[in-house]
């Protein structure tokens, strides 16, 4: 049984207006979301509106909302406002103490962050110094940053899963289809209990309000993770898409939305799953849950507990 959490930021629910919402307009099976959403069941997945305001005013960002996701915490309401960026160190806090990564390692479960690091980014003093959420999740949980020696040995796909972008970096990597990358990712994951892989290029591209490489990215998403899906024995193990805030549904401003998320989920336990989830900050109890693992004080509703 094993949970692969794919995180795709910036990905909301939007108007069915093909005009502005690549989602209503990119020719795809799994990120035509648009409108009315796909009754649960009809195509194999159940689909989640999902609120990633979390009650507190602003637009969503990413530094909070990947903390929600990861912690189970309302993080932009304990911080005081959507934080977006690095992970500050309240947040820090929160993922030491509450981290899925963490939750999970701390019962001996098997835990992957997919994600390759280039040498590049261990010698980029500004980087460490203001790192991701995900990164620092990984580090406070005592994980091993995966880096381009895992991509080489087919043990960690690059945040681009096709590789152009580290080509482009002059990394010698041999360029991955979406199809392939997807296999790759599915493969990983069967050996995990819990595996996550992050791609922001997504919100990369709302902020740069690029419609065609919009569509480009949902088609090349849909082929990866058509491929995930395929890899993966549904029967055994649950497949979740989430995101942190939306953006690329909406490409008529270049700034997040309050628009919800949509949480997609696929296989053992799905309707389970999914009917856990309201919010952003209901994924990790939610996994907590479908992997028997007590969810504990420490999870509680921080407006009680904090
Ligand atoms: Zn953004």
């Amino acid at each position: 049984m094993a949970v692969l959490f794919i995180f795709i930021d910036g990905l909301g629910l939007g108007p069915d207006d093909p005009g502005i919402n690549p989602l209503a307009a990119a020719p795809t099976r799994w990120f035509r979301l648009a409108g009315a959403l796909p009754a649960p069941g009809t195509d194999g997945r159940i689909v989640v509106a999902t609120d990633a305001t979390l009650g507190v005013p602003g637009l969503p960002q990413s530094a909070t909302g990947q903390t929600a996701l990861l912690t189970g915490k309302n993080a932009p309401f304990l911080a005081g406002r959507h934080i977006n960026g690095y992970c500050t160190r309240r947040l820090a806090e929160l993922l030491e103490a509450h981290s899925l990564f963490g939750r999970l390692k701390g019962v001996g479960r098997r835990v992957a962050f997919a994600n390759a690091y280039t040498p590049r980014f261990f010698r980029d003093k500004v980087r460490l110094r203001f790192p991701s959420v995900t990164t620092v999740a990984q580090r406070k949980a005592g994980m091993t940053l995966r880096t381009l020696e895992d991509l080489a040995r087919g043990e960690a796909l690059y945040q681009e899963f096709t590789n152009h972008l580290l080509r482009a970096q002059g990394y010698d990597v041999p360029v991955l289809t979406p199809a392939a990358a997807g296999a790759r990712l599915a493969a990983l994951s069967a050996r995990q209990e819990f595996t996550m892989f992050e791609f922001f290029q997504t919100d990369l591209c709302g902020h740069a309000q690029d419609f065609p490489r919009a569509l480009r990215l949902l088609e090349d998403l849909d082929l990866f993770l058509t491929a995930v899906l395929e890899g993966t024995d549904l029967a055994r193990d649950l497949v979740v898409v989430a995101s942190d805030h939306g953006n690329l549904e909406d490409l008529s401003r270049r700034t997040h939305t309050t628009n919800p998320v949509p949480t997609m989920v696929w296989g053992a336990g799905a309707e389970a799953f999914a009917g856990r989830i309201r919010t952003i900050a209901d994924l990790a109890p939610a996994v907590l849950a479908h992997l028997g693992v007590p969810p504990g004080g420490a999870l509680a509703n921080p407006r009680q507990n904090d």
